[in-house]
């Protein structure tokens, strides 16, 4: 099922960002197709009804590489993150290039840019992602097929993604896996969680983790797919400390005999 696409006009294209190495977000669009059942975007964006279409619906900043380009003249240069929020390579990026005409303000100016993504669609760029003013992060839930086509329906497969931390790796550009969230039963195996950081390894890329974080509509969204039961047991698993503790030390122990540079994402 496609999104239904909107148009809409903005003030701003950079905010600042509180996250860990990012002065600035960058999100050329609002709502995103990929619709990962654990996404907590449509919480942060505050809008209850894309909480409950989340994956439905995707705006399109229409006017966002204008504003961009008059932004990056007149606020001091720093590390723009695209995206924060929502994916900047939404599969109708192919057609609109949003995203592609704002590296390409940030390309040409003294603004590092670290993109995170979990779509292969930002290899497009490769032309314009060279060197060190630019670093490339995509997220890798778990390999198992059966549970990515049940948590992420819509995004592309994690193989896809590790080969663009490879690719990218090979031009020089500093790349990272973002392994999470974890989730408790669903991707906290041993097994899961070593797979995820081998391909880390052969990418060449470090990593950071999280588990999962309960916002708004997280819950429900998990609700549909493994059922009320199922989703009872994960929320108590998360409220229990002893569940994270050893599942930061099997990742960072592994990570260890790995030789990965690997750190808790918040
Ligand atoms: S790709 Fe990212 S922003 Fe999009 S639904 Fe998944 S977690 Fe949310």
């Amino acid at each position: 099922m496609k999104a239904r696409y909107h148009l809409m006009r903005c003030k701003s294209a950079l905010s600042k960002s509180g996250l860990p190495g990012l002065d600035y977000a960058l999100n050329p669009y609002r709502g995103c197709e990929h619709g990962c059942l654990y996404c907590y975007s449509p919480a942060i964006l505050r809008d209850a009804e894309l909480v409950e279409r989340w994956g439905q619906d995707v705006w399109l900043k229409e006017n966002v590489a204008e504003v961009l380009r008059a932004e990056v003249r007149r606020k001091r240069p720093g590390v723009v993150g695209v995206s924060t929020v929502c994916d900047p390579y939404q599969p109708i990026e192919k057609e609109v290039e949003l995203t592609r005409r704002c590296l390409e303000v940030l390309r040409d100016s003294g603004f590092g840019v670290c993109i995170q993504t979990k779509s292969d669609l930002v290899l497009r760029d490769r032309d314009l992602i060279r060197g060190e003013k630019f670093e490339v992060g995509v997220t890798v839930t778990t390999l198992d097929a059966d549970v990515v086509s049940k948590i992420e329906p819509r995004a592309p497969d994690p193989d896809a993604r590790v080969q663009v931390l490879k690719e990218f790796k090979e031009r020089n550009v500093e790349t990272w896996l973002f392994l999470g969230p974890i989730i408790p039963g669903v991707n906290d195996s041993p097994e899961q969680i070593e797979e995820v950081l081998r391909e880390a390894k052969s990418s060449g890329s470090y990593v950071m983790y999280d588990k999962l974080n309960v916002k708004t509509g997280v819950l429900e969204r998990l609700e549909r797919v493994f059922g009320a039961e199922e989703v009872a047991k994960i929320k108590k698993i998360l409220q229990t400390p002893e569940w994270w503790r050893s599942v930061k030390k099997e990742i960072e122990r592994k990570s260890k005999v790995l030789g990965l540079k690997c750190e808790s994402a918040f």
